[in-house]
């Protein structure tokens, strides 16, 4: 809720007129309550959730030998009702958890200093934010992920997450709902950090839930424009992740790969994609009685 009836109001204690983002904002969201502005994130969970999936889901179901080279795991195919029922589990956390967690923290969006006024921040403002934001996420997120692979929290409550050895974008958020309660806290760290404005905190949510979409698509694709994100993990890292299992010690971040490289725990991973890349070569050379030139020839699969 805006505290200007008019926009001609906005402008004088402004001291400038409103720029046209600003005139949206303000006959979009003068005569809504900051909890209903709020709870917008309810709705933007729930088409994340359902819509962004979906090509990946069509990929998977066409199986097309071109796109076949970038899966991970090409030898996991899930049928449709595989793939529907990781969905209905996904939405039955949503409405259970997910969206009551949402109804139920707009004291403490309120505590922090979440704005819904005028002025909109700038480009470079939210970017600096949500940066932060992912920044923080990724840091906390890795150790709370690391202290659930001990043996208790892996069996109580991150199991759940790890029963697709071979994750789809449906499985980003299928998880036992005390992680999702525990991963609340990474996610909200920032924004009480470095508090902003609402449609900063909604693009946050969104970016950072098509993230873990991404990161659990099962495929990587080279064109991907996350590759030019520095220290960015992308599916490839975290499939590795889920393919090693309960036992896994390697790739716990959720984001980036630094903390993982400055803990030691990529080990595995790195391990992993060095012996593959060698029997490529070896193959390659058998094959071809020539010497293996990585930038012309390499195809996913390290
Ligand atoms: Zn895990
Ligand atoms: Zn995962």
């Amino acid at each position: 809720m805006l505290p200007y009836a008019t926009v001609e109001e906005a402008a004088v204690a402004l001291g400038r007129n409103l720029t046209a983002a600003e005139s949206l904002w303000f006959s979009y969201s003068a005569r809504k309550s900051d909890y209903f502005l709020y709870c917008h994130n309810i709705l933007f969970l729930f088409l994340i959730f359902s819509l962004v999936p979906i090509p990946l889901v069509l990929l998977e179901l066409a199986r097309s030998s071109g796109l076949l080279r970038y899966k991970i795991q090409p030898k996991v195919r899930l049928s449709l009702s595989e793939t529907l029922s990781c969905y209905r589990d996904v939405m039955r956390m949503f409405f259970l958890i997910v969206g009551p967690l949402q109804l139920v923290s707009f004291p403490s969006v309120k505590m922090i200093g979440i704005r819904t006024g005028l002025p909109l921040p700038s480009g470079w403002e939210i970017l600096s934010q949500l940066l932060v934001y992912f920044v923080v996420e990724d840091y906390t997120n890795y150790w709370i992920h690391r202290f659930l692979h001990n043996k208790w929290g892996y069996e109580k409550i991150h199991r759940v997450h790890h029963e697709y050895t071979a994750p789809i974008g449906f499985a980003a958020p299928y998880a036992h709902w005390a992680e999702i309660l525990i991963l609340g806290i990474p996610s909200f760290l920032g924004p009480a950090m470095v508090p902003g404005h609402m449609i900063t905190f909604w693009l946050w949510i969104a970016l950072r839930q098509i993230e873990a979409i991404d990161t659990h698509s099962g495929y990587d694709f080279p064109w991907s424009p996350t590759k030019y994100i520095p220290f960015y993990g992308g599916a490839e890292y975290h499939d590795y992740h889920h393919y090693v299992g309960g036992q896994s010690q390697s790739n716990f971040a959720s984001v980036f790969t630094y903390c993982d490289f400055i803990y030691g725990t990529d080990k595995g991973f790195r391990y992993q994609k060095k012996i593959l890349k060698k029997l490529k070569e070896e193959s390659y050379e058998k094959q071809n009685g020539g010497p293996y030139h990585n930038s012309t020839q390499d195809l996913k699969s390290d």
